[in-house]
């Protein structure tokens, strides 16, 4: 039985939380080696483990047809995917009765030059962009071998191209402290808007996190130092809390999964490459999609999505340093899609 308008309803889950919002990891696969994301020698899905593109469209369409508005591709690097943008264009055709209201994208930036005009063309007008320095060398080592002129290339086509950016950095204790605030400076002067994160403990990468975790506090010293920062009420759908910047026209995202919980209002579902459903980042509790669907079609997903909604967990419970969890999860965010 088809899902019809009727019957569409909004998904709650068991802590009345409206989830509106589906992350969906189209890849574990990516170009980079991110320290903090990644380990150097990473272990990937064998391919037919993986959802065909076919199969993550129609999963996506039935979770449009649930209630589903907000879908964000991710990965691993999305844009390594193969007909990456005949996805994109796939699941952006509901953008044209108004079932989805947004469809966006997280990427490194290494293959955008390539897709930003097919990016836009589907329907995606707002774009996150990685980027955790400014400075060729220290790009390189962070990503263990990446090449930033890719990155900046690529910033140009989205620019042209007429897609909206906001620069996702990652703040590293020893490694991008110092660049907090020219990366600031250098956002105003692109139009861009950037959005500080802090490091999470999801996946071992080889190196100790404790060594790079930069509280969000410490992370903002140097900016406040120079700007007022006033907090808005606007927000993105996503975890981000926003400040205007005195002085600068750029808006100033924080994401402080250690230091200020925000599970509160979380509104978020993350489907991986592989049709599994984690409920939380920081929980390894997951409904696996693949096999149900594989067998009984798009009706078969409805009772899992409900399964999924009520064990989605209250919050997560992630610390670094002394109070560190056991890893977290063994998770990379590869996996679930950032
Ligand atoms: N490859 C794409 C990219 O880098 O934008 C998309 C996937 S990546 C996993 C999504 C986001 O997660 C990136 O902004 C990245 O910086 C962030 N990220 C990865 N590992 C993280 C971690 N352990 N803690 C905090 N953010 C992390
Ligand atoms: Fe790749 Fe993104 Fe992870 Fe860096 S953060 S290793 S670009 S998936």
């Amino acid at each position: 039985m088809a899902v019809t308008d009727l019957q569409r309803a909004h998904l709650t889950d068991g802590f009345g939380r409206r989830i509106d919002y589906l992350r969906i990891s189209v890849t574990d696969r990516c170009d980079l080696r991110c320290r903090y994301c990644m380990a150097e020698r990473m272990t990937f899905l064998p391919r037919n483990e993986i959802l065909t593109l076919e199969e993550i469209g129609l999963i996506a369409d039935r979770f449009i047809a649930r209630g589903v508005s907000k879908i964000r591709l991710s990965g691993g690097e999305p844009l390594v995917r193969r007909d990456f943008t005949d996805l994109a264009r796939r699941i952006g055709r509901h953008l044209d009765d108004g079932s989805l209201k947004e469809l966006t994208l997280t990427t490194n930036g290494t293959h955008l030059a390539a897709h930003a005009e097919n990016l836009f063309g589907a329907g995606i007008r707002r774009i996150n962009v990685s980027l955790d320095t400014l400075d060729p060398a220290v790009f390189s080592h962070i990503t263990r071998g990446g090449d930033i002129s890719q990155v900046m290339t690529g910033l140009e086509a989205a620019k042209a191209a007429g897609l909206t950016v906001k620069i996702n950095m990652v703040a590293l204790k020893g490694l991008n402290q110092d660049i907090i605030l020219p990366m600031l400076h250098w956002c105003d002067a692109q139009g861009h808007d950037l959005t500080l994160i802090e490091t999470m403990p999801l996946g071992e990468t080889g190196e100790d996190r404790t060594d790079h975790y930069l509280p969000m506090d410490e992370a903002l010293k140097p900016v406040r130092a120079r700007h007022l920062l006033t907090p808005m009420s606007a927000r993105t759908g996503g975890p981000a809390r926003y400040f205007a910047v005195d002085g600068l026209n750029v808006r100033l995202g924080t994401i402080t999964p250690l230091t200020h919980n925000f599970c509160a209002d979380c509104n978020r579902m993350r489907m991986t490459c592989e049709g599994r459903i984690f409920m939380c980042l920081g929980h390894e509790d997951h409904v696996d999609l693949k096999t149900a669907f594989r067998t009984g079609g798009a009706d078969a997903l409805d009772p899992l999505i409900d399964r999924a909604l009520g064990a989605k967990p209250l919050r997560h419970e992630f610390a670094i340093g002394p109070d560190e969890r056991p890893a977290a999860t063994h998770r990379h965010m590869s996996v679930t899609g950032g």
